[in-house]
């Protein structure tokens, strides 16, 4: 294995008026050169402020990186400065979010944004990133490119956007890409063809992709590896067919539970897992899943798990690991 990217005990704060909300509190992750990483959780999970951290989005003040260490290529992101990260944006690490729109400059024609990136990073004329732009956006999909770069972001349908916005990510061969719900907002018949180009282009690139979603479903087509997110904690780490097949943290098992599936047979009805998550300005002291785990026991309320490990690929934080609990939870 050869991560590019290892995010090692990240902690991220928010100093908001009366307290201090723990968006991420330990986070460590590993994504390998040419590998989809998919990070899944529901909203306030922590998963988009751990991507944010990243690219070093997140502004200081509100958040604090308080602890921890990304290192991109060998190099520790959270020490490098502004002008160094500008450098890195864009370049080395694209990124990829929910509404193109809000990202997409609506005053602006789609070549001329494209071309932008080129000129900024990679010292091309106008002219040829002109003409590179009219290649990107063939490359993501988008027919009649040279007729299309000429045109305003509101001409283009939702999914031809976001493939804009795919094009701009990718204009400067980043070695990792970072796509942050990047289909939530479309038609499922268009999220699946913009999972199927970024598989596409990754293997043309061979870029890495960390993909940020609530939905397990977008993930079972596309990823590697699956990382599950709760309350600021990785609850829980597998392959793909682990996640899906072997899932050994409860709140795992109960995200797939909601999910609707193709193969779900009609006898098994779609349970959403009840309850909200804690409020992260008072995060709880023992297992943070513990008021909406059905297998919660005694322990799980003041202790928090470690991490178990249940294969080379596989771990769970979650104390029906532990052997002991184990052997306690099935006499109780
Ligand atoms: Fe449930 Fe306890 Fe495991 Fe937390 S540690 S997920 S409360 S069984
Ligand atoms: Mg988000």
């Amino acid at each position: 294995n050869d991560p590019i990217l290892r995010i090692s005990d990240l902690h991220v704060s928010f100093h908001v008026r009366g307290g201090e909300v723990q968006a991420v509190r330990g986070v460590s992750l590993d994504v390998n050169r040419g590998e989809t990483v998919a990070i899944v959780g529901e909203s306030g999970s922590g998963k988009s402020v751990t991507a944010q951290s990243i690219l070093r989005l997140i502004p200081t003040p509100p958040g604090e990186y308080k602890q921890g260490s990304i290192e991109f290529m060998g190099q520790d992101l959270l020490t490098k400065s502004e002008q160094e990260m500008e450098a890195i944006r864009g370049q080395e690490i694209g990124m990829i979010f929910q509404d193109p729109m809000t990202s997409l400059n609506p005053t602006l024609t789609v070549g001329f944004q494209i071309s932008e990136v080129l000129i900024k990073h990679q010292n091309m004329t106008k002219a040829q990133a002109t003409s590179r732009a009219e290649e990107l956006l063939t490359l993501v999909g988008i027919p009649n490119a040279k007729d299309r770069v000429r045109q305003y972001p509101h001409q283009f349908s939702g999914g031809m956007r976001q493939r804009v916005m795919i094009a701009i990510a990718l204009a400067c061969t980043p070695s990792l890409l970072i796509a942050d719900e990047p289909t939530t907002a479309l038609d499922v018949t268009i999220q699946a063809q913009i999972m199927q180009l970024l598989k596409d282009l990754q293997a043309k690139t061979g870029t890495s992709i960390i993909l940020i979603t609530h939905d397990l479903g977008v993930v079972a087509e596309t990823c590697d590896r699956v990382v599950v997110m709760y309350a600021g904690k990785v609850v829980e780490t597998g392959t793909k067919e682990e996640i899906f097949r072997n899932p050994q943290h409860p709140y795992t098992r109960g995200l797939l539970r909601s999910l609707p599936r193709l193969d779900h047979s009609k006898s098994e009805p779609l349970i959403p897992i009840h309850g909200t998550p804690p409020d992260m300005s008072a995060p709880p002291k023992g297992c943070a899943f513990c008021a909406r785990c059905d297998e919660a026991m005694r322990i799980c309320v003041d202790n928090d798990p470690v991490n178990y490990t249940i294969s080379e690929t596989q771990g769970a934080r979650c104390w029906l690991h532990d052997p002991v609990c184990k052997k306690e939870g099935a006499s109780a």
